[in-house]
């Protein structure tokens, strides 16, 4: 391609074109001229030729300076800038002290109050015209090669990528980077140690400032030293230009990251964030890279790259769960009552500019209040809410309805993100200094009010730990972002519950993929179940504006031979029921009874493990405690040990391991008990990421079919709005097409989670009669469509899988 490349170049410069002075009547000029001009151009295409050589071996000679650990060039000059700024920022802040010194009692600061008054804020609009800082900040980055980004949803799917590419010929050359959150990666044990994920954000943030303070301490010789505060020694940019270096030569998971960082005392959480402009693939969980915010605090550029997202079955749920945003009355009032403190104590010292958006935002904070039902200045867990219920509104209505319509909330939000939120960004150690002021602030306030119960504040509730350990305003940060959005695209939410501090507003965003699609060069949703994909289609493509033309699908069958899988769908009982699991009907015993049934007689006859899926928590519970009453579930004690599948999230593993122990110990022993029983619930914490492979799984049975809630407010909101903007398919109005196409992909998610290699073999028994409905049965993915046998009688079924 060059060469045809240089060719087409080297056609453009000769001489063949009208006008050109060495093309015009050549016969006439005397021959040294036109050998001049033909040498002249010659010399020309070479010289260019030579350029672009030069800028290619430039190019290659980085790429392999990284690899030689010969890069530290780049920290060195970042670690100046910084330096820089933190320098200007300090000599700001002592001049506009000494400036306003003796105008007033309020104004003669503690010198550690010096951090607390805000920098002034300007907002983009506003930076514009001023300008001229951020063109050092793109000096300073690195060229972002062209990479893949693969993204799947759990740290386990990630690790089992990173392992297939070590083993894969590519795993010696590529340059792979593996990210996550502080929380997989963080090495500094005393902070490990504080285990939730928000405490290790705000923890780690903390100590990244004290270490800018104790830097400008010691530049402050003479004078008064402030009390020294715990720095991350982990965070150093020479140990982290280290790591960056190892971990762009070889390829390593997130395990060997972390023993990595412990080795060289580097943190790998930044370390590894320094080597995605390099790296030419960056392995990272997808939360990361679908959140704005997020990805830009990490440091992804999207355009122009390929971005890969597996195991993407359930990515328009977290897609619109990312992008949801809730807070609390509570949290509504707490921050009201910090800012008011916050703005009382300085109001002589802020900026016009600055009070100004304080001001707006408590009037916001006010209103937000006002719209649940209550009052900012009243305690919110004493206030009762006098209508409850749910409300839906657009974002429109409900700007006008809490009058804050005429309020420019871009600016805002940009002042609050500025100021109030989390110090995340690894570039944007600038802005860092200078939000400190309002954030420390509340956050002293926070530990002052935690300790000594000030008065000020209205009690509020005890929230978790978690939400008191973050700024108030970062609770409304995200509320405010989400109000930014175009009006159609999403909804708020009012939810009015027993008090306003119980109470909350919610925003809920109906689509939000079109940044990363117009950006990206190509993107792949890949999955194993990710039957029915119209939704992606409809959903997430068309609705990003991406040309239908463009949109490629591609789908190829299982490794397993057709052999290995036994599908069934299961229309009657053994004494011959219906099976129909509506929510009229699946309470009634005879069916709960048949159920039990059906289950008593395979498990006489299916060896090892049987996975029983409910259609929820509360119907499981029932069936169980009928079960229990009428006995059943001793004479399924017999045959299989039972296990359910627990609530909590950090039980799961003690039920597996005990699950899979009991099936092998069966195995091996004989006798009468064959192995284990789960019952488990689709949606729950079985039915994903979970692998129910060979003795763990040889039947995994669907109870009913697991319709979504479609009470809940959010769901029939987005039902209405698919059926306003979208156009029925094959007579079917979107809304009925996207609850089937909810329930099916629960469904092929939990029963996809019994066969996982080529050699596996298991049977899948769906129970319910409305399976074999042709727009449900084309819902299953193919591999298992074309197995399936639709059986009317439990005899002919329990024959075939006696077989
Ligand atoms: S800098 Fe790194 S190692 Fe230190 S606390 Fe933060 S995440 Fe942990």
């Amino acid at each position: 391609k060059k060469r045809q490349e240089e060719a087409r170049l080297l056609e453009g410069l000769s001489p063949a074109e009208p006008g050109h002075p060495g093309s015009t009547d050549t016969a006439g000029e005397p021959d040294w001229v036109t050998a001049f001009v033909q040498r002249k151009e010659e010399r020309d295409k070479v010289d260019r030729l030579k350029e672009e050589q030069i800028r290619r071996k430039k190019r290659e000679d980085r790429l392999e300076k990284i690899r030689n650990n010969v890069q530290l060039k780049y920290a060195a000059k970042r670690k100046r800038s910084e330096e820089e700024e933190t320098k200007r920022l300090l000599q700001l802040s002592k001049e506009a002290l000494s400036q306003g010194a003796g105008d007033d009692v309020l104004d003669q600061l503690d010198h550690n109050e010096e951090e607390l008054i805000l920098a002034e804020y300007e907002s983009d609009e506003e930076k514009k015209v001023v300008s001229g800082l951020e063109e050092d900040d793109d000096d300073l980055e690195e060229e972002h090669v062209t990479k893949i980004y693969y993204c799947s949803r759990t740290h386990s799917q990630l690790s089992q990528f990173v392992r297939e590419v070590q083993k894969s010929p590519f795993g010696k050359d590529t340059r792979l980077v593996s990210l996550g959150s502080r929380q997989n990666l963080c090495v500094n044990e005393e902070v490990r140690r504080l285990g939730a994920l928000q405490l290790i954000n705000d923890r780690c943030m903390e100590m990244q400032k004290n270490k800018h303070e104790k830097k400008s301490d010691e530049e402050n010789e003479g004078k008064k030293r402030r009390v020294s505060r715990a720095v991350c020694p982990f965070y150093s940019y020479e140990q982290m230009q280290f790591l960056r270096d190892e971990v762009l030569v070889e390829v390593k998971d997130i395990e060997q990251l972390v023993s990595l960082g412990r080795e060289t005392k580097a943190c790998p959480y930044y370390g590894s964030r320094y080597a995605i402009p390099a790296a030419q693939l960056v392995v990272l969980p997808y939360q990361m890279l679908l959140h704005e915010p997020t990805r830009s605090a990490a440091g992804i550029k999207l355009k122009d790259q390929v971005v890969i997202i597996d195991e993407a079955h359930n990515l328009i749920d977290t897609i619109t769960c990312i992008h949801s945003a809730e807070v609390s009355g509570s949290q509504l009032c707490c921050a009201h009552s910090q800012l008011s403190q916050y703005m009382e104590r300085y109001r002589k010292r802020l900026k016009a500019k600055n009070l100004m958006y304080i001001k707006q935002i408590l009037y916001l904070l006010e209103r937000f209040v006002a719209m649940l039902g209550g009052n900012v200045n009243q305690n919110p867990g004493c206030q009762t809410v006098s209508q409850t219920g749910t409300v839906l509104k657009s974002i429109n209505d409900f700007l006008f309805q809490s009058q804050i319509d005429n309020i420019n909330l871009f600016k805002l939000f940009g002042f609050v993100e500025r100021y109030g939120g989390p110090a995340t960004a690894v570039k944007n150690n600038k802005e860092n200094q200078k939000m400190a002021g309002l954030q420390n602030f509340l956050l002293t306030l926070q530990q002052g009010s935690d300790k000594e119960g000030t008065p000020q504040s209205p009690p509020v509730e005890a929230e978790n730990d978690q939400l008191r350990a973050a700024s108030p305003l970062m609770q409304i940060e995200g509320f405010l972002s989400a109000l930014t959005n175009a009006n159609q695209d999403g909804r708020v939410i009012l939810n009015r519950q027993g008090t306003v501090g119980q109470s909350s507003l919610k925003f809920l965003l109906l689509v939000h993929f079109a940044k990363v699609v117009e950006e990206c060069r190509a993107v792949i949703i890949a999955g194993g179940t990710m039957q029915p994909v119209a939704d992606f289609r409809e959903q997430l493509l068309s609705c990003a504006g991406v040309d239908p033309a463009r949109v490629l699908e591609f789908s190829c069958g299982h490794v397993i031979p057709p052999e290995n899988i036994l599908p069934i769908i299961l229309c009657n009982g053994p004494s011959n029921q219906q099976l129909e699991f509506t929510y009229q009907t699946r309470d009634l015993p005879q069916m709960m009874d048949e159920t039990g049934r059906i289950l008593c007689n395979l498990c006489n006859v299916i060896p090892g493990g049987v996975v029983c899926f409910f259609p929820s928590y509360e119907y499981e519970k029932q069936v169980y405690a009928h079960w229990e009453k009428t006995g059943l579930l001793t004479r399924l004690a017999t045959k299989k040990k039972i296990f359910q599948e627990p609530k909590k999230a950090n039980q799961v593993e003690q039920v597996l391991v005990e699950y899979a122990k009991c099936i092998k110990r069966c195995s091996q022993a004989g006798g009468q008990m064959t192995g284990a029983l789960l019952l488990s619930v689709v949606g729950g914490k079985m039915s994903e990421g979970i692998n129910f492979s060979d003795d763990l799984g040889r039947c995994v049975i669907m109870v009913g079919m697991p319709y979504p809630n479609i009470k809940s407010p959010e769901l029939q909101e987005k039902m209405a709005w698919l059926d306003k903007t979208m156009p029925r398919a094959a007579g079917q109005a979107p809304s009925r097409v996207l609850i089937e196409n909810l329930c099916m992909k629960a469904v092929n998610q939990s029963i996809g989670r019994a066969i996982r290699h080529q050699k596996d073999f298991a049977s899948i028994l769906l129970l319910d009669h409305r399976y074999a409905r042709p727009a449900i049965f084309n819902k299953l993915p193919q591999w298992i469509r074309e197995r399936t046998q639709v059986k009317p009688a439990f005899g002919s079924a329990f024959a075939e899988l006696r077989k």
